[in-house]
């Protein structure tokens, strides 16, 4: 078997302990005799995964009760719609909501907004191609938005937001989808967090959306369709319909192993390791250059760039054929992009910055 240093924006690498278990127990889930893929969803056998599930989260992040944990399907993408659908349904909502854009997914989440309400972008980073979170410290807010948007963690351009936005008290939504579970969150300072697991917690094909009680519109909204309506999930628990079953069991077993490893504090000490020492590299190199503003810096993203096209086709080529895959840039950036996420070990992160080294040296 060989593997590879994965360094995908995602789906991406998921940690090698809990691809085995997966493994082990794909022909037989303990005495079943099937394997989780095969099991009905309303089993007990598989509400006891979903329940743990929740209940690891809830432990990891520190999910006050007042908030309800949805394994929802669609993607981050759904959400864009749903979220705009229940947080201006709610009683004395004004249809209106500002959205802060900070790059592709904030500009396609406000996009789909506009479908449905009156959103308008808040701030923007669009001036200097989205390489700096601009300052949040006292926006325009409008008076009767409903909730204010923002994208925390800006997987293709590399951003984050190191200080939560003033919202002048309005509701705070953050798509988390590539800062997922990497480090703390304080969950009451959002009405609504969520993101695709693809990033850093799972297979692809589900999103989790942690929403305060009060946000969650009550009864049948009747000209939302059903499957992008929060209450019925709420009420059936995440399975109104058939959920992605295999992929929640996936996400559970990587809870167990954030557990294992001391939770988020301790995570997010190791993904600060990790990406100082490729920051550190990228600040000294005279062939490669981060393209981010120093102070927004993602632990999670890091695009780079050596100024020369052609040079960058030839990293990308020559890093994967020495085992160093996916770090070709987005497409609506260019240059390299690597992703260290959660279960990128250290080694990996040492392997690229050596690969660098060599390659700054015979080019
Ligand atoms: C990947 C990504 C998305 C899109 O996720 P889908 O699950 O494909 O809909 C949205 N937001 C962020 C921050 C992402 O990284």
């Amino acid at each position: 078997m060989a593997r590879v240093y994965n360094f995908s924006a995602g789906p991406a690498v998921l940690p090698e302990c809990v691809l085995q278990e997966c493994a082990d127990e794909m022909m037989d889930y303990r005495g079943s005799g099937m394997s989780v893929m095969e099991m009905s969803h309303r089993s007990k056998m598989y509400q006891a995964i979903v329940d743990e599930a929740e209940a690891d989260l809830r432990t990891l992040m520190g999910i006050p009760a007042n908030y309800h944990v949805l394994f929802l399907q669609g993607g981050a993408h759904q959400q864009f719609s749903a979220i705009p659908l229940n947080l201006c349904a709610l009683p004395g909502a004004h249809g209106k909501a500002d959205y802060i854009n900070t790059g592709m997914w904030s500009k396609k989440a406000l996009a789909e907004a506009k479908r449905f309400i009156d959103a308008a972008e808040l701030a923007s980073s669009a001036d200097e191609t989205f390489s700096y979170i601009p300052d949040c410290s006292d926006l325009p807010v409008r008076e009767d938005a409903d909730y204010v948007y923002i994208c925390e963690n800006n997987t293709i351009y590399g951003t984050v937001y190191h200080e939560l936005p003033n919202t002048k008290g309005k509701t705070l939504v953050s798509d988390v989808s590539s800062m997922f579970l990497s480090q703390p969150h304080d969950v009451e300072r959002y009405g609504v967090i969520y993101g695709g697991v693809q990033k850093n917690v799972g297979p692809a094909g589900i999103s989790i959306t942690i929403v305060r009680d009060d946000l969650v519109p009550q009864g049948d909204l009747a000209d939302v369709p059903i499957m992008l309506q929060w209450r019925p999930q709420v009420d059936a628990g995440s399975m109104y319909n058939t959920p992605n079953c295999w992929a929640i069991y996936v996400c559970g077993k990587v809870f167990k192993w954030l557990l294992a490893q001391g939770g988020l504090e301790a995570m997010h000490e190791r993904n600060v390791a990790k990406a100082q020492l490729l920051y550190d590299f990228l600040d000294e190199s005279q062939m490669f250059r981060g393209t981010v503003r120093k102070q927004d810096r993602s632990l999670m993203n890091v695009p780079f760039v050596t100024g020369d096209a052609e040079l960058d086709a030839a990293f990308v080529k020559e890093s994967a054929a020495a085992g160093l895959e996916n770090l070709k840039g987005h497409r609506s950036v260019g240059g390299m992009r690597a992703s260290i996420y959660n279960a990128m070990p250290v080694e990996g992160v040492e392997a690229l910055v050596s690969f660098m080294k060599q390659f700054e040296a015979t080019h």
